[in-house]
């Protein structure tokens, strides 16, 4: 088959990690006999500098017409003293999300066994630890009107009840492909919309009664998160707390470096197929250049976009196993213990597609 996909490499170490994916699609290609169809355009710093926006009309147009993204990072201080809408995140990424109607962002946190060792927390709390968190990705927050008066700053926060219902039916139909339980996280003994959260979450579930759901505040996910971890299954959350707790839940798998991420929305067709696939870490602007970064994680998610957006659960499998076999015979950057750069991994899992 084509598999035509949007590729939106960015900023920093954003094009190496693509690099080193592409390669290991590319094998994948040639042993399922398929071909790869990329349309390659700038998104965020680097479209600022090619283009002067940091969302150029040729990537939207793009990203409007497929079902597959595949999004390495934005952003980086050459770029940091640019205000508002006018950043690569806030200008490039955050509409492209909203305008695509990306409203489900999933996360898994399973720790890898070869990976235990390499995560700060205890190896006794991360066994069997295997959830995924749903984060609702555009709105709450960040899409609220935000600004500065004369006594200070403020950011609005607002969700309305079909923001919360398709997300909450998005958790629960999840939780029916796992482990059958959904944990809700707000605070609710505080925040209006939170109170809203749950009431909906609540009559949402009265059509997935086969499926447990628990109700937590945020602020005791954080600490259930690392001491219990093994007890959840889909943790379903709104946007900025979804954003912390991701950021936390990846500590319990050793790297931000191997995490990869997928933003879902319904779809073009409607088919629920359209997504856009990243590695939960930014830019590092720190590494980029040196081939230090860790493309697994970016492996990772166009392994995700195969089985999601086109259905290739058989192409998926043979990247995850040969990324698994790079991981146990530590053929990885050193950020994990390796030695090798981030194009010799890429061209390590690539070889070991079978
Ligand atoms: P970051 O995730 O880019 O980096 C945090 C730390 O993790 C750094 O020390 C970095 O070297 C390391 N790291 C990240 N990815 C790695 C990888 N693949 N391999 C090895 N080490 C890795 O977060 P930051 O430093 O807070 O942000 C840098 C820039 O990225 C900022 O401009 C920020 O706005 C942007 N950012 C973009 C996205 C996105 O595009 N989705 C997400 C988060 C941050």
């Amino acid at each position: 088959m084509n598999i035509n996909f949007t590729y939106l490499p960015g900023d920093g170490i954003g094009p190496e990690i693509g690099e080193a994916a592409l390669k290991v699609l590319n094998a994948v290609a040639t042993k399922f006999d398929h071909t790869l169809e990329i349309e390659e355009h700038h998104l965020g710093g680097i479209a600022i500098d090619v283009k002067g926006t940091p969302l150029p009309a040729e990537t939207l147009a793009s990203a409007q017409k497929t079902e597959a993204i595949l999004l390495g990072a934005v952003g980086g201080p050459k770029w940091d003293h640019l205000e508002g809408v006018d950043r690569p995140e806030l200008g490039g990424l955050l509409p492209l999300r909203k305008t695509l109607q990306l409203y489900a962002n999933v996360r898994p946190a399973k720790p890898q066994s070869s990976l235990i060792e390499a995560s700060p927390i205890k190896a006794a709390y991360l066994e069997d630890v295997d959830f995924v968190i749903m984060r609702e990705l555009t709105g709450g927050i960040y899409f609220g009107d935000k600004g500065r008066d004369e006594n200070g700053a403020y950011d609005e926060c607002r969700y309305s009840e079909a923001e919360v219902e398709r997300i909450a039916i998005r958790a629960f139909e999840m939780a029916r492909t796992r482990k059958n339980k959904v944990t809700s996280v707000d605070k609710s003994n505080v925040l209006e919309t939170s109170r809203l959260w749950r009431e909906v979450v609540i009559r949402v579930h009265q059509d997935y009664q086969d499926v447990e759901l628990e109700h937590t505040l945020v602020d005791a996910m954080a600490m259930h998160m690392l001491s219990r971890g093994k007890d959840f299954d889909v943790i379903l959350t709104e946007n900025m707390f979804g954003d912390i707790l991701t950021d936390e839940a990846a500590m319990l798998c050793g790297s931000m470096g191997v995490i990869p991420s997928a933003s879902l929305g319904n779809g073009r067709l409607g088919n629920g197929r359209l997504g856009m696939y990243e590695p939960i870490h930014g830019s590092a602007p720190d590494i980029a250049g040196q081939g230090k970064a860790n493309p697994i994680a970016m492996i990772l998610s166009a392994t995700w976009m195969l089985r999601t957006s086109f259905g290739l659960e058989a192409e998926a499998i043979a990247m995850e196993t040969a990324v698994t076999a790079a991981l146990d015979a530590r053929q990885t950057t050193a950020d994990i213990g390796g030695t090798l750069s981030t194009l010799e991994v890429g061209e390590w899992v690539a070889a070991h597609i079978t």
